[in-house]
């Protein structure tokens, strides 16, 4: 190519980059329009059915020019596929301004931060049925290991991945627990499940690129999304259904820029436990792809009765990523530790985040965890599963609706009026924290989860009494 053909192409992609930015402009100005007349006709801000549609007509453009279809896309479809979801995003980011309230939907943990509040400023007594946080004591050998870290000179900084005699112990237990063949350099220890979540969806998505979860669904994987810059297609489960996804809906959620599903069972919030044949069918679905499948498994030791429980690990596929952490399963939740099950490429990701972030784990926590792997936690399961049990039967009693809880530590029931306003008159009038159904997706606003986790059967009891006398007997 000679010198005057590449000042050509330059200046061609000047005025395409031009004719783009006027189009960006004069977008961005209609999405603001839309957004103020959304506001005022009391939408929400996002429309998934709008969004479909509108990726509908993109990539049938897409193929009209190019060629392919959904099973053999062209290869200009990928990018297409994201140059849209960065719209998408703009056009949320746009019409959130207008509200003030994009990020602020009520959660678990703002439920959460107001009860502290009422009790730490106000010095009133609040009943915790909002948060998942275990209020037993971790396995006595933790204790030991905080304490005898210091002489031993536990005190350094470590290496990002977890140290070495950790990193053995999970791989041995998690062979066998997952029924999957894991080695040293298939774990990174991180601080908590949720960094494991950040991390690896921070390291494997980029913008514009597509994650599936199932809702409802732990809030964090929407806010690791946005901050990694890709899209969340979130399928739908619903009571009815038995909050079990449908592996149609999945594969139809399926485009060219999919890059990961989220699975996380047994589910926060609704306690379900997924069924092998839809677990399979969705394994199929995401390996016939090469998605990543990140399992979200920290409530693995919450599987209520003989419910058969599989790990993602356990499938042998190099793309699957295990998701752990002694927060629920030894009531570690302050001492922040948890790790990931995966393949090299993915812990070397993030181990790298990691690294970046906080060099390691701290040492001495690294040690507690140590000394709890593997630990006899059943107790723990058992006492969780009394306490449905007490929160069942008195939602059962309310006329609530619910499915019955599988696993996990919560109850997640209808509730027939909007559950943030409930739950906030239940704190400020009654003393009760519950979260709303909300925080957990758009389509569950009449919806409150209750958490089994923190409070004893008395307690739990008096929770649902008073509960029940706010919404006057009944729940309409
Ligand atoms: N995943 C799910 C589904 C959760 O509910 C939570 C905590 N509530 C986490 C991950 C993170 O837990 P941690 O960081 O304490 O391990």
């Amino acid at each position: 190519m000679t010198e005057d053909e590449l000042g050509e192409l330059r200046e061609e992609i000047g005025r395409v980059t031009v004719e783009m930015a006027k189009l960006f402009v004069r977008r961005a100005q209609i999405s603001s329009d839309i957004g103020r007349a959304k506001k005022g006709l009391g939408m929400g801000i996002t429309d998934e059915s709008r969004e479909e549609q509108l990726r509908g007509a993109v990539l049938g453009a897409c193929r009209k020019e190019f060629g392919g279809s959904a099973g053999d896309p062209a290869p200009q479809e990928a990018a297409v596929s994201r140059f849209l979801n960065f719209l998408l995003d703009e056009s949320t980011t746009i019409q959130s301004q207008h509200r003030g309230d994009g990020k602020g939907r009520p959660t678990h943990l703002s439920v959460f931060q107001a009860a502290k509040r009422l009790e730490e400023e106000e010095g009133r007594q609040i009943i915790h049925m909002e948060v998942g946080e275990p209020d037993y004591m971790p396995p006595d050998s933790v204790a030991t290991a905080l304490s005898e870290s210091y002489g031993r000179g536990h005190i350094r900084y470590e290496g990002p991945r977890g140290v070495p005699a950790l990193l053995d112990a999970l791989a041995e237990y998690g062979s066998k627990r997952f029924g999957a063949s894991i080695g040293p350099g298939n774990i990174a220890v991180t601080p908590g499940g949720r960094f494991a979540v950040f991390a690896a969806m921070s390291s494997l998505l980029g913008p514009g690129d597509e994650v599936i979860t199932v809702e409802p669904a732990w809030p964090a994987y929407r806010d690791c999304a946005a901050h990694a810059g890709a899209r969340v297609r979130a399928v739908q489960a619903s009571l009815e259904g038995g909050w079990m996804p449908s592996i149609q809906d999945i594969q139809d959620a399926v485009g060219p820029s999919t890059k990961m599903v989220i699975l996380n069972y047994p589910n926060n919030p609704t306690g379900a436990v997924l069924r092998p044949d839809i677990m399979d069918g969705i394994m199929e679905v995401a390996s016939d792809r090469g998605i990543y499948v990140l399992g979200d498994e920290i409530y693995s030791e919450y599987v209520r009765g003989s419910k058969p429980w599989r790990s993602v690990a356990s499938y042998g596929y190099q793309n699957a990523i295990a998701v752990q952490s002694f927060s629920k399963s030894h009531a570690m939740t302050g001492l922040r530790i948890g790790y990931a099950v995966a393949d090299g490429h993915v812990i070397d990701g993030i181990a790298s985040l990691l690294s970046l972030c906080m060099t390691s784990v701290p040492a001495p926590v690294q040690r507690a965890a140590l000394s709890a792997v593997g630990q006899d936690v059943s107790g723990n399961a058992r006492t969780i599963s009394e306490r449905l049990d007490v929160i069942a039967s008195e939602a059962r009693k309310m006329g609530m609706e619910y499915a019955e809880p599988e696993g996990a530590m919560y109850l997640f029931a209808r509730v027939g009026t909007d559950g943030a306003r409930l739950a906030e008159r239940l704190l400020s009038e009654h003393g009760v924290a519950v979260a709303p159904g909300s925080g957990f997706g758009e389509n569950y606003r009449d919806y409150i989860r209750i958490s089994a986790a923190r409070e004893d059967a008395n307690r739990l009891i008096e929770g649902m009494n008073r509960l029940k006398s706010m919404l006057g007997g009944g729940h309409t």
